[in-house]
């Protein structure tokens, strides 16, 4: 079931992580500077935020929002471990037992406080608790479970209800589990056609060009799936690190240009996410990147043409049928 909305809609989703998102490899040991520069850029963003009113879907890993933890011998009992072949002992080895204040990148209640204070409304959704890739065969369906139990949890005690999910690694799997959490969306992958799934420098390449590129596809429907709203992202918000320092940032904003006319033209979805993180990497091009393509949803909010939902408000609509004709 593919309904047609009513009118075109911006998404905005962020993948809230810190060094979280590169336990599964390692290569959260590379990163800490940009980790460290994390906060300063979400700032940043917030008040752009506020100042142009857009609404975003926050998907932040569920021990971010814990104060400090492990009182016991063991790290987390109450989450089953993923069995990733490539695991030398215990998933949650590398992650320290400690508190907010003296882990930032592993705990951050402070980033948490921050995005809720913001002027325009936002949404805390989920993306598991620990970072676990949900649809390799080592994470099972009791892993994945305790995962978002998990989250459920924390976010109960920040007294915030959880319903859109985004997949770490967009790895898509074991949607009956989010549906028996009373997740109501997650976030799919569009087709981004062949060379931006092949492995190595060749897929790198080719899913660097693909961002700084107007070409479609732009735009894509939500879908009914398994009892959820499937909302795909269309555009990631290509960062500058390494080889995509070197394409332009004006290709980034000229690909979201023509994604937002296209949305309010067909009554589609634009769908932009990221990391914050990936801010991080140069500040000041991406951050005022971003403030072009705000100005132009501002505008066409103004102008009655574009929605700005954020994934659990449009979820909400659809559940409800309005702005469905189907
Ligand atoms: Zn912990
Ligand atoms: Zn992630």
């Amino acid at each position: 079931m593919e309904p047609k909305l009513s009118k075109g809609a911006f998404l905005l989703s962020l993948d809230t992580e810190l060094a979280w998102g590169g336990l599964h490899n390692g290569k959260y040991r590379e990163r800490v500077d940009l980790f460290e520069a994390t906060r300063s850029a979400v700032a940043r963003l917030l008040s752009l935020l506020g100042e142009y009113e857009i609404h975003a879907t926050w998907a932040v890993v569920g021990h971010l929002l814990l104060r400090g933890c492990c009182q016991g011998a063991v790290k987390h009992p109450e989450l089953v471990r993923p069995d990733y072949p490539w695991l030398r002992g215990d998933w949650l080895d590398p992650v320290p037992c400690s508190e907010e204040g003296a882990d930032p990148l592993w705990y951050a209640p402070d980033m948490v406080e921050s995005i809720l204070s913001c002027a325009a409304e936002q949404e805390i959704g989920c993306h598991t608790f620990s970072h676990v890739i949900a649809g390799h065969p080592g994470c099972s369906r009791q892993c994945f479970e305790s995962e978002v139990r998990a989250c459920v949890d924390a976010a109960r005690g920040w007294g915030l209800k959880l319903t859109s999910f985004v997949f770490p690694r967009n790895s898509v799997a074991h949607l009956d589990v989010l549906r028996e959490q009373g997740f109501r969306a997650f976030r799919g992958s569009s087709d981004n056609g062949v060379l931006t799934k092949l492995p190595g420098p060749v897929g790198r390449v080719a899913r660097g060009i693909k961002w700084v590129v107007p070409q479609p596809p732009l735009t894509a429907s939500p879908e009914y799936r398994d009892g959820l709203w499937c909302l795909p992202d269309t555009s990631f918000y290509l960062h500058r690190e390494g080889g995509a320092g070197l394409l332009p940032v004006a290709g980034r904003v000229l690909r979201a240009a023509r994604g937002l006319h296209e949305a309010a033209r067909d009554q589609n979805l634009f769908h932009l996410y990221l990391h914050p993180f990936n801010l991080a990497t140069d500040p000041d091009p991406l951050l005022e990147g971003l403030e072009k393509i705000f100005r132009m949803v501002a505008s066409k909010r103004d102008r009655g043409i574009l929605d700005n939902p954020t994934m659990g408000e449009l979820a909400h609509r659809l559940d409800a049928g309005v702005g469905s004709v189907a």
